[in-house]
């Protein structure tokens, strides 16, 4: 460990910029924590250097209590993220700070023993392709230890520490509670769902916002370690149907419950809405590569003659799109799925009784959805909530349905049912069954992202992860929450790949089962495969990317 980085910065003034390499090695910041180059920086214009930045447990000073869990310190380290990100505001040094929601982050790690480590980006400063000395020392033995300093458990909201402990701990004892109260979902009676606007995913605000009320049919009471006695409304197992008129507040239900797999800030409004963490929403997305999906319980006898347990397309319509989706979460394992009749394909969905009877069976290739969902529940487990506004034929199937009325739900399941027998649809049943899901064998060669050359793979933007020579386009993943998520998609496919994980044998549930055992899927393990800001995701997020990589390609 060094001591003398101010000397050596003022020594390297005015040499060439290649120079800063010297920088390797560990130093000791004012203030005692210690700072690491991880990666330098080639010349002025490159990506900025990459930092790491170590607390030892005095100098950081967290209490034990706050170390207790892994839950209590991801608490504790998104916390500190954004207190860091917060800190940096629009200067030089670049802290992901994370949003709403509390996930592993590799910007801030906190150990059991209370180690914090802080990773950033810092550009480093050039006159030109010369080193600017005095700037340098400006960045690294000024503002980068006044950053550090705030992070001291002394410098810190005490209260708003533990207003996030006792957060998260709530959101996930409260997932965990779920199953045995056989339900999907819950939404806190309270809760604030609608965000602020389509592009900030804060809390919306204003006398026009109204809380969530829950319908006494549904209302439930959960005990929770720290907010105790909360009473809302419980999704069921099962088929649930949102109905209400356009604009009284489905979707922004159904997006709550999307993003309930994580557990939010405090004041964030969905605090304790929770989904189950094997919830995953499904979309049409035409244009999407689909790599041999068994699709047959809703497509088969299509024009071409192509075997649809066995499908495969470069460019997929809007309902083939959704089918494999579907076929593919429920292959990577999930066991509740959301759908939203505002990304559906209409023709997957539903199909009506002069439909039927306009377009004979045999020259219609799809099965409706209406057909499948109910067997979906009763013979693979697999739940469904599915906002429709727009058909009342999902009333026959659904287990509940919900009214959604100026943005207050009632039960209005009972109605629904009266409803059925009163004005019968006149369709015909389609399908009895949903068969079971094909699991598949991804070739490892395939996933390599050096296959055609170009071995880099990054995060581009929120919603594209580029991969090797090919373009991951994750804007139909809805579940996915920033860009650093993406990259954490990228590094955890190199896992699955480099981990022996995706070996030619596996399926692919198989060898995502193999990286959660192993470890894989946490912050630890993806920073061994490169040291850079992303976000933790779940191993539905990494199925769905490699679903979508063009290059895929099944061996069985
Ligand atoms: P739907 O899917 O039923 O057409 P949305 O969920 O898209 O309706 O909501 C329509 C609008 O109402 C959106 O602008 C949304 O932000 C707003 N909104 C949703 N829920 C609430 C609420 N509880 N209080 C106030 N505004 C809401
Ligand atoms: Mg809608």
């Amino acid at each position: 460990v060094r001591q003398d980085l101010d000397d050596v910065l003022r020594g390297m003034d005015g040499a060439p910029y290649g120079q800063y390499k010297r920088l390797s090695g560990v130093w000791r910041l004012d203030g005692g924590a210690l700072l690491r180059v991880v990666r330098g920086q080639a010349d002025p214009f490159a990506p900025p250097a990459r930092l790491a930045v170590r607390l030892d447990p005095a100098t950081a000073g967290l209490p034990p209590e706050l170390l207790t869990s892994d839950d209590r310190r991801r608490a504790v380290a998104a916390r500190l993220a954004a207190t860091a990100a917060r800190e940096a505001g629009d200067g030089p040094l670049r802290v992901d700070g994370g949003g709403q929601e509390v996930l592993h982050r590799s910007s801030c790690v906190v150990d059991p023993d209370g180690t914090v480590t802080l990773r950033l980006g810092a550009p480093l400063p050039g006159r030109g392709r010369r080193i600017d000395g005095p700037a340098a020392r400006r960045l690294l033995c000024g503002q980068l230890p006044e950053l550090v300093a705030q992070l001291a458990f002394d410098r810190l909201d005490e209260a708003a520490l533990w207003r996030q402990v006792a957060c998260v701990e709530d959101s996930v004892a409260l997932r965990e509670q779920l199953p045995a109260l056989g339900l999907v979902a819950f939404v806190a009676d309270g809760a604030v769902l609608p965000r602020r606007s389509g592009v900030s995913d804060r809390p919306a605000r204003g006398p026009e916002v109204v809380p969530f009320a829950s319908p006494p049919e549904l209302r439930t009471t959960v005990r929770l370690p720290h907010a105790g006695e909360v009473s809302g409304m419980g999704v069921p197992e099962g088929v649930t149907l949102v109905v209400g008129g356009g604009f009284h507040g489905k979707s922004t239900v159904l997006r709550a419950l999307e993003s309930g797999v994580w557990d939010h800030v405090p004041g964030d409004g969905r605090e304790l809405v929770v989904s189950r963490a094997d919830t995953v929403k499904v979309r049409a997305e035409d244009g999407r590569r689909v790599a041999r999906v068994d699709v047959h319980a809703f497509v088969d006898n299509l024009p071409t003659g192509a075997d649809t347990a066995d499908f495969s397309t470069d460019n997929a319509s809007g309902s083939t799109s959704q089918a494999a989706s579907l076929c593919e979460a429920v292959e990577a394992g999930a066991r509740v799925l959301l759908i939203d009749e505002d990304t559906a394909a209409t023709n997957l969905m539903i199909r009506d009784a002069r439909m039927q009877a306009l377009v004979a069976a045999d020259r219609e290739p799809l099965t409706p959805f209406v057909d499948l969902v109910g067997s979906l529940h009763r013979d693979h487990g697999v739940s469904t909530v599915l906002v429709m506004g727009g058909s009342g034929d999902y009333m026959e199937v659904a287990d509940r349905v919900l009214l959604m009325d100026a943005y207050r739900p009632a039960d209005v399941t009972a109605r629904a049912r009266a409803l059925v027998a009163e004005v019968p649809t006149g369709r015909t049943t389609e399908a009895d069954r949903f068969p079971a899901v094909t699991h598949r064998v991804p070739d490892p060669d395939s996933l390599d992202p050096a296959v055609r050359g170009r071995p880099k793979v990054r995060a581009r933007g929120a919603d594209t992860l580029s991969y090797g020579e090919d373009d991951i386009d994750l804007r139909a993943v809805a579940q996915l929450t920033d860009s650093r998520q993406v990259a954490g998609v990228g590094l955890a496919l190199r896992e699955l790949l480099r981990g022996g994980h995706v070996d030619g044998r596996r399926t692919l549930a198989a060898a995502l089962d193999r990286l959660e055992a192993d470890g894989g899927l946490t912050t630890e393990a993806l920073l061994a495969v490169r040291d850079e800001d992303f976000a933790v995701p779940r191993r539905h997020e990494v199925a769905a990317a490699l679903n979508r990589l063009r290059s895929l390609r099944i061996a069985a």
